[in-house]
């Protein structure tokens, strides 16, 4: 034993037994929001660590007794901290509006009331309320989505009720999967080389195929496939020609790719079925943004292919959910595989989702966040910026602000960039990353992103009336400790 150190008997005397540390002011304080047992067991952790720390050879007697004295207050917050939910708000400050890892879209205030009216209490989830029988719970949902899209395309109401059907699954994932399983099952199935893509998340186009029991066969190459590579493919066993948008990423230079206009012409010829892959979910026009290149639900529905899958929480804003839209006699075989019981939605989602379809069928879709995050002109951005950075003040920060561009993400639109304006922060002391993490301690979190030396904060996905709680998350973040 090295000098000066005491030894571990003399210390481990030192230590309270469990109960006497239960009976401590704090913990007793604690007795009626915690149980007993919850208690004691973060109580034992917390001495069995004290123990572990004697053998080691840290403690000296003095700082032993500071571990004692304080128990109670570790006690209480080990409880605390075990105790709480760990999915917790935070501000994205990237600039991405669609950032899978920070949740996708944003819901709407409409939504948002929709799921608490819902929640509360019973409702008519699968109950028809004229007849007093057993209801489709897809009925929240399809005649509404059916008539905006028929409002937007100016396709007739009726046409569009009547041969269109729609299914709600939990992602755009499951929908594909759903729709091919249903449809496809011991068949082949054409996709070009060039859309064999992964869309993160470990969405693989064949691996999905081959779950859902279908022959994937290959058609065209990487970079170039014609309408005649998918003709030449098909054998009695064909039964579908599948089109998936590439999402995440863009091919430039040599490449060809038919218009889905003329898969459903072969599809029409050759008797198969044309299902397009959309993702987005788009319902209206990014012109006006400056963003030309992308799909859109809206053009792919216009071009009535089959069957169409899109995700609910991409561009068209909602909740978490595949929208499955197709043919009624397809529609009412995906609804009698068994699968399509296990990958259903609950009500929240036919709350949220229906009252996110609303909002555009009223002409009001500013009211779904990202429509508006989309639509923020960037001398907006800037002047909340100049707002932020007079604000701020903190003596340890350079704050300047610094144009960039804000991006689209979620596997939509690869290229699209927005023009934005961000906080650009330095600090004397923390590095760059130092203070990212700084800032990813406050609550709530504040998710930003480095370049050049800089840490910056784009205030696109940023809520404007959060302006002052990031204001304080950064004086905060920059005054905290060193590391
Ligand atoms: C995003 C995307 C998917 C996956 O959608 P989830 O809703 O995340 O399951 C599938 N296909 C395409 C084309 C996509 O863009």
């Amino acid at each position: 034993m090295m000098h000066g150190q005491t030894a571990p008997d003399q210390l481990f005397s030192l230590l309270p037994s469990l109960d006497e540390v239960l009976r401590r002011p704090e913990l007793l304080a604690l007795a009626d929001q915690y149980p007993r047992p919850m208690l004691a067991g973060v109580t034992r952790a917390e001495l069995a660590r004290a123990r572990t720390e004697i053998v080691q050879g840290i403690h000296t007697v003095e700082t032993l007794q500071v571990l004692v004295d304080n128990l109670g207050e570790s006690v209480t917050r080990a409880t605390k901290e075990a105790l709480c939910g760990t999915l917790v708000p935070v501000l994205n400050a990237t600039g991405v509006i669609l950032h899978t890892n920070l949740g996708r879209a944003p819901l709407s205030e409409e939504a948002l009331r929709a799921i608490l009216d819902v929640a509360r209490g019973y409702s008519n989830l699968e109950f028809n309320l004229e007849t007093g029988t057993r209801g489709r719970r897809d009925q929240h949902v399809e005649p509404l989505l059916l008539r905006v899209l028929s409002w937007l395309t100016g396709q007739p109401v009726e046409v569009v009720g009547k041969s269109w059907s729609v299914a709600v699954v939990n992602n755009c994932a499951a929908a594909t999967f759903l729709a091919l399983n249903s449809l496809a099952e011991g068949a082949e199935v054409l996709v070009s080389r060039g859309e064999l893509v992964e869309i993160g998340g470990g969405f693989r186009v064949p691996d999905i195929l081959r779950k859902a029991g279908v022959i994937l066969r290959e058609v065209g190459t990487t970079n170039r496939t014609r309408v005649a590579d998918y003709a030449e493919a098909i054998t009695g066993n064909t039964r579908m020609i599948l089109r998936v948008h590439q999402s995440n990423f863009k091919m430039e230079g040599f490449t060809e790719k038919p218009a889905l206009s003329e898969l459903i012409d072969l599809g029409k010829r050759a008797d198969l079925m044309v299902f397009e892959d959309q993702g987005t979910g788009l319902l209206i026009s990014l012109d006006s943004i400056g963003v030309k290149e992308g799909s859109s639900l809206l053009d792919s529905f216009r071009q009535t292919p089959d069957l169409i899958a899109a995700s609910g929480d991409k561009l068209l804003g909602g909740p978490q959910c595949g929208l499955l839209l197709g043919r009624r006699d397809l529609l009412d075989r995906v609804r009698a595989n068994p699968l399509y019981r296990a990958l259903r939605v609950d009500k929240l989602t036919y709350a949220a989702l229906g009252a996110t379809i609303l909002s555009y069928a009223l002409h009001q879709e500013e009211s779904i966040p990202t429509v508006r995050m989309l639509r923020i002109p960037a001398d907006d951005l800037r002047r909340r910026c100049e707002a932020l950075q007079g604000e701020i003040d903190a003596n340890l920060l350079e704050v300047s602000i610094a144009p960039v561009k804000s991006v689209i993400g979620g596997g939509t639109t690869p290229d699209a960039a927005l023009n934005s304006f961000a906080l650009s922060l330095r600090h004397r002391l923390k590095t760059p990353s130092g203070l990212l993490a700084a800032l990813r301690l406050q609550t709530p979190p504040v998710i930003a992103r480095v370049q050049d030396d800089c840490v910056l904060l784009d205030l696109r996905t940023v809520p404007p009336e959060q302006d002052r709680l990031l204001s304080g998350a950064i004086r905060n973040a920059a005054q905290e400790d060193r590391e």
